[in-house]
């Protein structure tokens, strides 16, 4: 018998009450009740955020309320400052461009975080740059970007930072309000807990002035327009309800562990997970490993692409494959979302039989024993 084990950076596991809430029959979206689920969620939403500024949603993907920034920050030929360390922060520099701003790349090698030195230095060399794009974890690679110092640099310009949180909020942290960053995007799929079809931004009172101004073409994803009716309970345009119901009970769970907590839990998988890695002989790709995922480099012997696609296969194990240039050369396993201790155990012992079975030469058991080592901590 085949059982599914889901180990990605998005979607990831659903909590089976929000799956529940789910299979409910659909309601209007412009009811008492809807109107009191959005209220709801966009307050708990705070929470996970660590803002006392308003939360907003769209019914898109995480990359809607990334173009959403672009789209209600900029005006016309503005110049930006783009992280660019992975195939998100490439993201950043296509929606930019599309909307025909003028970008300024950090490029950082793949796998390394950029120092807050250089983002400084580019600062001074730019005054006129009306916005940082950066990503907290870079999905693609690992890396975690320290979001703290760029936010501390940026806080003494008039240039904003825009934070992608798509895949690390709820996993790494990132306190909003106390660290001074200006805008927060984030999607449903990752450490939310729900389906693909929610994207959230929060923006800061200085960044809510910025889009007063801004004359770049918006329609869906107007952000003051979301703001507004949200703060109604109510929404431009029909909202994916069904996903909003689940998201409150997969916020409900957040709440009752509290962020600090959750963000406690994530960063002990992910220490449990890279202990293991280096105890079966392999090494992490990212310089600074995120809570939110573990990307490992696979020795040249090792066809990444096979690997992934045999696990999922063979074993019912779906990891993350390397995308871009990283393409059969890493694995990501994710340790995101609803998940614990068991997780990583499985995720970890799986790893290690198929190591196994393409008869790579490693101590099996070395892994999930080091797993454990960090648990019993
Ligand atoms: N940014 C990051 C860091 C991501 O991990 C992702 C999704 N993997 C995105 C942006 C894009 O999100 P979506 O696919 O939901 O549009």
């Amino acid at each position: 018998m085949k059982k599914n084990y889901l180990f990605t950076p998005g979607p990831t596991p659903i909590p089976h009450d929000a799956l529940l809430a789910m299979a409910q029959p659909i309601d209007y979206h412009r009811s008492e009740e809807s109107t009191a689920l959005i209220l709801d969620v966009l307050e708990k939403l705070k929470h996970v955020f660590q803002t006392e500024h308003d939360v907003l949603f769209l019914t898109s993907s995480g990359t809607g309320a990334m173009e959403g920034a672009v789209a209600n920050l900029l005006c016309r030929g503005d110049k930006v400052i783009v992280i660019r360390s992975g195939k998100f922060g490439e993201r950043w520099t296509e929606i930019c461009e599309a909307y025909g701003i003028n970008v300024i790349p950090i490029d950082i090698k793949w796998g390394d975080s950029v120092p807050p030195e250089t983002v400084e230095t580019q600062i001074s060399e730019n005054p006129d740059a009306k916005a940082v794009f950066a990503t907290l974890c870079e999905t693609s690679t690992g890396a975690l970007h320290d979001i703290q110092s760029i936010a501390h640099i940026t806080q003494q310009t008039p240039t904003l930072l825009v934070v992608d949180a798509v895949s690390a909020l709820g996993a790494d942290d990132l306190q909003m309000d106390n660290w001074g960053v200006d805008v927060v995007v984030s999607c449903s799929q990752k450490g939310l807990m729900t389906p693909p079809g929610l994207a959230f931004a929060a923006l800061s009172s200085r960044a809510w002035e910025v889009t007063e101004r801004s004359d770049l073409p918006k329609y869906y994803l107007d952000y003051r327009k979301a703001h507004q009716r949200g703060l109604e309970g109510s929404v431009p345009y029909t909202p994916a309800i069904t996903l909003l119901a689940g998201l409150q009970i997969a916020l409900n769970h957040i709440c009752a562990e509290g962020i600090r907590n959750t963000i406690s839990r994530h960063s002990m998988m992910a220490s449990a997970t890279r202990n293991a890695i280096k105890a079966i002989g392999l090494s992490l790709f990212a310089t600074s490993p995120a809570n939110t995922l573990t990307s490992i480099r696979l020795p040249d012997e090792i066809d990444g692409k096979m690997f992934v696609k045999m696990m999922r296969e063979k074993h019912g194990i779906t990891y993350a494959g390397g995308q871009g240039e990283l393409s059969g050369k890493i694995v990501r396993i994710a340790h995101l979302g609803w998940m614990n201790e068991n997780d990583v155990i499985v995720a970890i012992s799986a790893f290690e039989r198929g190591l196994a079975d393409i008869g790579y030469d490693m101590p099996i058991g070395a892994g999930v024993t080091a797993v454990q080592e960090i648990f019993k901590k």
